[in-house]
């Protein structure tokens, strides 16, 4: 058996400081709202949550639940078929925990809920709307499911509100299939992003981002941009797969910086509106700064 690769010394971990840091920090206590920022003990939280040069704190929050009715390769959520079921009263008390938190973007996302009837996607928009209604200049990012392809479910959230419509096709169109949970693939993921551009009003930014490093060449990133463009996705990000633990996919190589780079300038030829690309970039890195400054330019 292989040894796994050794970790390049480019994969190095920040210290978070700062003082909106310090103060978000405090609050967040006081609230007892769960981030998957500290919960996934993310590097990138100093940067995220002191909002960098914009002053734009971005901070990534779960919804419906800690349990995921899916099973990808990559991903070290807990599994189950028959989760419980979500908690009615989540989308006020969420709203209002984010609306009086004192952040600038949030990033609300969920576990795939193949379970509900309507795959979480209500529960999605009334917490976008409900923080709305509480806080109307947050910016708001909803990362979401495929919802299986179900284009109710695309259009509901569409309309919610939000300010960005993510979700993420994970890996090249080739890996699709080795990468994510056998009910997730690229022409669905494809189609979610591209509709979820018709429904929404004019203005929504949409987003995906995919992990480098799970075996696929530069050719293929290239041509997977391509679509991704060609379905007028506005922003992308790339990061570095990471393996949570020896039960995951390992990671076949890892990325220089200089090739995210290459993938980032290429992805602002394109016409995209910014790309995120780094070795320690998750989808939700710097969100709200970047956006930011893609309105400013
Ligand atoms: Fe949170 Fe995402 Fe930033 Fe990590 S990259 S700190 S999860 S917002
Ligand atoms: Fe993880 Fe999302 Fe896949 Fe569920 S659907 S296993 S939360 S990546």
């Amino acid at each position: 058996k292989k040894n796994p690769l050794p970790k390049p010394k480019w994969m190095k971990e920040n210290i978070p400081g700062g003082s909106k840091y310090a103060k978000i920090k405090k609050k967040l206590r006081e609230l007892k709202l769960h981030t998957v920022c500290e919960e996934a003990k993310c590097p990138n939280l100093g940067e995220c949550w002191s909002g960098g040069e914009t002053g734009t704190a971005t901070a990534t929050i779960m919804i419906l639940g800690d349990t995921c009715t899916r099973g990808c390769r990559f991903c070290n959520v807990k599994t189950s078929r028959t989760p419980p079921p979500p908690d009615p009263n989540e989308p006020s008390n969420v709203a209002e925990a984010i609306a009086s938190w004192g952040l600038d973007y949030v990033v609300i996302t969920s576990v795939d809920r193949d379970d509900l009837v309507d795959q979480g996607s209500s529960h999605f928009a009334e917490t976008v709307q409900k923080l709305k209604i509480l806080k109307p200049n947050i910016l708001i990012e909803a990362l979401v499911p495929d919802f299986r392809g179900d284009l109710s479910c695309v259009e509901k959230v569409s309309k919610s509100g939000l300010d960005v419509f993510a979700h993420n096709i994970e890996t090249v169109e080739e890996l699709q299939s080795v990468v994510r949970d056998h009910r997730a693939n690229f022409k669905q993921s494809i189609e979610v992003l591209k509709r979820a551009k018709d429904y929404a009003p004019v203005g929504t930014l949409t987003k995906t981002s995919i992990m480098l490093g799970c075996g696929e060449t530069p050719d293929q990133v290239v041509r997977t941009m391509e679509k991704v463009r060609d379905a007028g996705v506005d922003v992308m990000t790339f990061g570095q797969y990471m393996r949570p633990s020896k039960r995951h996919m390992p990671v076949s190589e890892y990325v220089t910086p200089e090739a995210f780079e290459q993938y980032r300038i290429l992805g602002m030829d394109m016409g995209f509106r910014y790309i995120a690309s780094g070795p320690m970039v998750r989808s939700s890195y710097k969100a709200g700064e970047f956006y930011i400054k893609s309105m400013i330019e």
